[in-house]
């Protein structure tokens, strides 16, 4: 039998694991990006913002990514693979998307999914899938970054309201965000609260002068006085078991969506490799230039493999957060490498906005210490390996 050629985007056949659906999805995704994101993002990366916000993101919501793996409440109900693909996708385009998607489905719209009352999920996540309302998810603060336990926002009772006062720190989402899930610590530990952004004595300033995921708006919290009523707190959640879930779901995403970035990289090197000429012959003939190249392919091969074992084991129930954080912990380490190396292959032309190169290698800085920093991954990594707690 003879074998069709090998497609150098994909060496080891990765598509074949993939269903017609997953398919699919990646090319809606892809033809909506392509269309009203990819020809636009530098420029957004360049100036600091995205100028349309509320249209880009009622688009993402006519598409369903927005709390997509989450189930009624308007919904798309697709499978966590599904979502997967999506991610990766929407993060060749740009992390700062895919952030924008990972914080209001997998923080905002999970936290509310997961831990809300029927009338909290009723109120918020129809408006949130299709993308009228935006959420963002303030749970670290400038004294409690890695150490969530620490957290000192405070809600305290005032008969059957609640008033919270303090202070949260690198929120994505949080300038343009419609509402905010607060945890805070009470008399009876961390809970969780739903602030609708235009509560008197909320406040959420943007964050300027960030190198590194530009085109999405990061932004302090300021809760001063903020009251609320009873219905705004999450009924039943105590501790940090109600935050840590929803990190677990924007962190599977991240094993996926970084892989975009890597790709997106590594296709650009790729080609240009073949056109750039040195020495007479295009760099892509030199030993060395190949050597980076399929290095690059195979920690991409590896990492989309581990993805989608994650994915697989996810859709069946048996996933565990340990092993959200060994997929985390490789893909995004081995994707800001692949970007690093592209960028090396286009010489002086990889510092340039006018190839993706520096703007993945610039956001996935952010991606490795958001959402756990490699040490956290490692040292709950070497936990499982050995027994021993290393965290204090
Ligand atoms: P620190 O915790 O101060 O850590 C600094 C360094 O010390 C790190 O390298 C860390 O790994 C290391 N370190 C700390 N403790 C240990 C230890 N025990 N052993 C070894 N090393 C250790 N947060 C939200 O709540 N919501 C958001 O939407 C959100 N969006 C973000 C968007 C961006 C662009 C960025 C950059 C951050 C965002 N964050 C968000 C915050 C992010 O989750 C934190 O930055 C992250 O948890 C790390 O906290 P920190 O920056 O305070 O670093």
């Amino acid at each position: 039998m003879k074998l069709p050629p090998l497609d150098p985007t994909d060496p080891a056949g990765l598509d074949d694991l993939l269903t017609e659906d997953e398919k699919e999805i990646r090319s809606a995704v892809r033809q909506v990006l392509d269309a009203s994101v990819e020809p636009y993002i530098a420029e957004w990366f360049e100036q600091g913002s995205i100028p349309d916000i509320r249209s880009l993101t009622r688009e993402l919501g006519s598409l369903g990514v927005l709390g997509m793996h989450l189930e009624g409440y308007g919904c798309a109900g697709m499978s966590a693979t599904e979502y997967g693909v999506a991610c990766l996708e929407i993060e060749a385009t740009d992390s700062g998307l895919r952030s924008l998607v990972s914080v209001q489905g997998s923080l905002a719209m999970f936290a509310i999914w997961r831990w809300g009352s029927e009338e909290q999920k009723q109120q918020w996540l129809p408006g949130m899938a299709a993308g009228e309302l935006i959420g963002c998810f303030g749970l670290t603060e400038p004294d409690a970054g890695s150490d969530p336990s620490s957290l000192t926002t405070r809600a305290r009772r005032d008969g059957s309201d609640w008033i919270l006062d303090g202070r949260k720190l690198w929120i994505s989402n949080a300038p343009f965000a419609d509402v905010a899930v607060v945890w805070a610590q009470t008399d009876e530990g961390i809970r969780g609260f739903i602030v609708p952004a235009d509560t008197p004595g909320f406040s959420a300033p943007e964050i300027k002068h960030k190198l590194s995921l530009r085109a999405s708006a990061t932004g302090e919290l300021v809760l001063d006085g903020v009251r609320l009523p009873d219905s705004a707190v999450f009924p039943e959640v105590r501790g940090l078991k109600g935050p840590l879930a929803c990190l677990n779901e924007a962190r599977f995403g991240i094993v996926w969506g970084a892989l975009g970035a890597a790709r997106s990289s590594l296709e650009v090197a790729r080609t240009y490799a073949k056109d750039r000429v040195q020495f007479g012959k295009p760099i892509a003939a030199f030993q060395l230039t190949q050597q980076k190249l399929v290095n690059m392919s195979l920690e991409y091969t590896k990492g989309y493999l581990l993805a989608l074992h994650l994915g697989r084991r996810k859709d069946a129930g048996k996933l565990r957060p340990e092993q959200v954080s060994l997929g985390k912990l490789n893909n995004v380490r081995e994707a800001l490498e692949i970007c690093r190396t592209a960028r090396t292959i286009l010489g002086a032309n990889g510092i340039s906005l006018e190839y993706p190169v520096i703007r993945h290698q610039n956001n996935l800085e952010s991606v490795l210490t958001y959402e756990g920093t490699v040490e956290m991954h490692t040292l709950v990594l070497g936990q499982v390996l050995t027994g021993e707690s290393a965290f204090r």
